[in-house]
């Protein structure tokens, strides 16, 4: 497959994103996944582009990235949030595998699908945050090692790492660590403080 070597954000040739649009990505806000930009304005567009349109090309300086926000050598095995596979299929990948995979290959740790989406789950995209906060179902397809990194494309409201997490530890992991490309500022979050969820995946 030919990834242009253009900006998705200003449509410059050479690196994906160009530094100049890189660089003035904001970070991502202070919340219990650890993220590399913030879900709105360009890193939304970024992000949306690597969702929905043609934008792989950006999963490098992503995963370059978010290879820096991991402790080295802490990982068994590098996992992901899988996407259902009607929506694998029909985009023909899934991002979050893809970053995984890339991150996986900086930290020199192994990339391993643990986890398989129940097919009625469907997509976070268009729910009700009331929906999205019940999480989708994942089921687990073989035994996790015991500190397992798990990655996604972008964290909202969480209840999709922390299902996926929970049914990591069920397989055996007995640590957790999410990570993802890009998250939102959720007012809710902190407003409810309904779960304390950093401890929930440190378990
Ligand atoms: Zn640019």
């Amino acid at each position: 497959m030919f990834l242009a070597r253009v900006c998705p954000l200003c449509n410059r040739p050479g690196l994906v994103p160009c530094d100049a649009c890189w660089t003035s990505l904001d970070p991502a806000p202070p919340g219990p996944v650890p993220a590399l930009v913030a879900f709105s304005g360009e890193g939304a567009r970024l992000l949306k582009g690597l969702k929905y349109g043609n934008g792989r090309a950006v999963i490098a300086r992503l995963a370059d990235g978010m290879s820096l926000l991991v402790e080295p050598c802490w990982a068994d095995v590098v996992t992901w949030a899988p996407t259902s596979a009607v929506r694998k299929r029909t985009r023909g990948y899934d991002q979050a595998e893809l970053l995984a995979r890339a991150v996986a290959r900086r930290l020199g740790v192994p990339c391993r699908s643990l986890l398989r989406r129940l097919p009625d789950s469907g997509p976070q995209t268009g729910r009700t945050r009331a929906e999205r906060l019940n999480g989708p179902g994942f089921a687990g397809k073989r035994q996790a090692p015991p500190r397992v990194l798990l990655i996604d494309d972008v964290v909202t409201t969480g209840s999709t790492l922390r299902s996926a997490a929970s049914v990591l530890r069920m397989m055996g992991a007995r640590e957790v660590r999410p990570l993802a490309a890009a998250s939102t500022p959720d007012a809710a979050w902190s407003r409810t403080r309904r779960v304390p969820v950093t401890s929930d995946f440190a378990r």
